[in-house]
């Protein structure tokens, strides 16, 4: 990968890693704020636990996008994780943070399916 390319990968990085931050800054607040008298119990805790979700989603992508920037760094970026093949181009332009190249995330995505089907049947049995 030519640095000019690289480049390119840390601005996009960068910039969706500043616009996820300032999401969360605001959002954080809301999500710890005590229940106003004035508002339904049940209806704040509804949206409490879907602002969340939001923000484990979020953070989670914040994370990713973390990762991707210390691999920018230490030289590994565009790597896949898992078969070590370079990610291709198209894939990185779309999703930065791409961690797999899409056969394997398509085998992640599976796997992640499974576990959590499973996880649902545990929980009905
Ligand atoms: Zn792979």
């Amino acid at each position: 990968m030519t640095r000019s390319e690289l480049n390119t990968y840390m601005r996009m990085l960068a910039a969706k890693r500043a616009e996820l931050a300032k999401g969360l800054r605001n959002r954080g607040v809301i999500a710890i704020e005590k229940t106003p008298d004035a508002i339904d119990e049940g209806q704040f805790a509804g949206e409490r636990e879907l602002a969340i979700i939001n923000l484990n989603r979020e953070s989670a992508l914040l994370r990713d996008i973390d990762d991707a920037l210390s691999r920018l760094a230490d030289g590994s970026y565009g790597t896949c994780l898992h078969c070590d093949q370079q990610i291709k181009p198209k894939r990185l332009e779309a999703v930065p943070w791409a961690k797999y190249c899409v056969q394997c995330q398509e085998t992640a995505d599976r796997q992640e399916l499974a576990e959590s089907i499973e996880y649902v049947e545990q929980l009905r049995a």
